[in-house]
């Protein structure tokens, strides 16, 4: 028998995008139980069934879209030499908490707004508690099969020195060096994970740092100033979904509201979705959580402690002169906070 406990706490053996619950379904049974699961989890179980997480990497078909061969902690997990999460030193660290915490019980019944009978919780929602699998497992060890998790070392922060002898005045140099000093304080900032030294926490601080720049370079790139007061760049739907760049999860809304407003907020910057007018909040997102392309705007702004409009207004100017003169590649200038493109006339 394989081993069935996924490497962070799923159980393969019934899980619903698995091969082994829809073995003996009739088609028309396995469509019934796909609706069900969607209805239940907001997700549909993909038609090809994923050869479960310990199935080697290079066992898995080329076709095979499940197990994600890039998910952190299946690598984390790898790269620690353990069969799963149970067995490291670090369990339960906040990326496995994300996922394999996300679903259980009483995070469906608070979503679906009432309770789940017996066997939609045994079909549905029991595989994929995680934490709850993992922490029986762990209970069974010997403190010497618990080890330390794979580590590697912080990623260095590439952080460009502020020009000196700027073209401007006092002021306006003092707003871009506003700007200069938030993209070098969320470079260096742990944006509030721990454990950053591991392989699947140091992944998950470089993408949140690379989906929180993006943001900021988009609302500054395609924002344009609010009439009435001027103090905030609004960016509509559509330009914002298609202007992501990399960073897809930026299409999110949990993970917009959860992570990127909130680690902004800690540096001064305030963000805010808007539904317009006569359109229902409810409405913004897609069933399974996606920003719906129209209906919605986002509002940025800094506090005074950031410099407030002209700080804003600076790091328009910045943005939109990198992207005129070096398109694709002007992002990744952005995250070292190059500035040297404002000493060009
Ligand atoms: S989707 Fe995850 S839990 Fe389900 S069978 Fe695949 S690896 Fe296991
Ligand atoms: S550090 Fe890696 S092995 Fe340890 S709990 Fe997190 S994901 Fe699992």
């Amino acid at each position: 028998m394989p081993n069935l406990v996924s490497k962070c706490g799923m159980d393969c053996g019934a899980c619903p995008w698995g091969p082994y619950p829809r073995k003996e379904m009739t088609a028309k049974d396995f469509e019934q139980y796909r609706n069900d699961a969607k209805r239940i989890l907001g997700y549909m179980p993909i038609k090809t069934p994923c050869v479960t997480c310990q199935t080697p990497d290079s066992e898995i078909p080329k076709e095979s879209r499940l197990p994600n061969r890039k998910c952190l902690i299946r690598r984390c997990v790898d790269k620690t030499g353990v069969p799963n999460c149970a067995y490291c030193a670090s369990f339960p660290c906040d990326t496995l908490k994300a996922t394999a915490g996300a679903w259980n019980r009483e995070s469906i019944e608070a979503k679906l707004g009432a309770p789940i009978s017996e066997e939609a919780y045994h079909s549905f929602v029991e595989p994929f508690e995680g934490i709850k699998r993992l922490e029986a497992i762990r209970a069974s060890l010997k403190p010497d099969e618990i080890v330390e998790p794979a580590k590697i070392p912080t990623s260095e922060t590439r952080i460009a020195d502020f020009p000196r002898n700027l073209p401007f005045s006092k002021e306006e140099t003092a707003s871009f060096k506003a700007v200069h000093n938030l993209l070098a304080n969320l470079a260096r900032s742990s944006l509030g994970l721990r454990g950053t030294d591991t392989f699947a926490q140091q992944h998950k601080l470089e993408n949140q740092r690379a989906h929180v720049s993006r943001f900021l370079w988009l609302l500054g790139n395609y924002g344009k100033f609010e009439k009435e007061t001027g103090t905030s760049l609004v960016v509509d739907a559509e330009t914002y979904i298609d202007n992501r760049g990399s960073e897809k999860t930026l299409a999110i809304w949990s993970f917009v509201e959860d992570t990127v407003f909130k680690v902004l907020s800690e540096f001064g910057v305030c963000c805010e979705r808007v539904a317009l007018e006569g359109v229902d909040s409810d409405d913004l997102t897609t069933g399974t959580g996606y920003l719906r392309k129209k209906g919605w705007v986002l509002q940025m702004s800094f506090e005074e402690k950031v410099g407030s409009a002209a700080t804003l207004k600076a790091l328009q100017t910045y943005v939109q002169r990198l992207d005129n003169r070096y398109g694709a590649r002007a992002f990744q200038r952005f995250r070292d906070a190059d500035m040297q493109i404002l000493l060009e006339p």
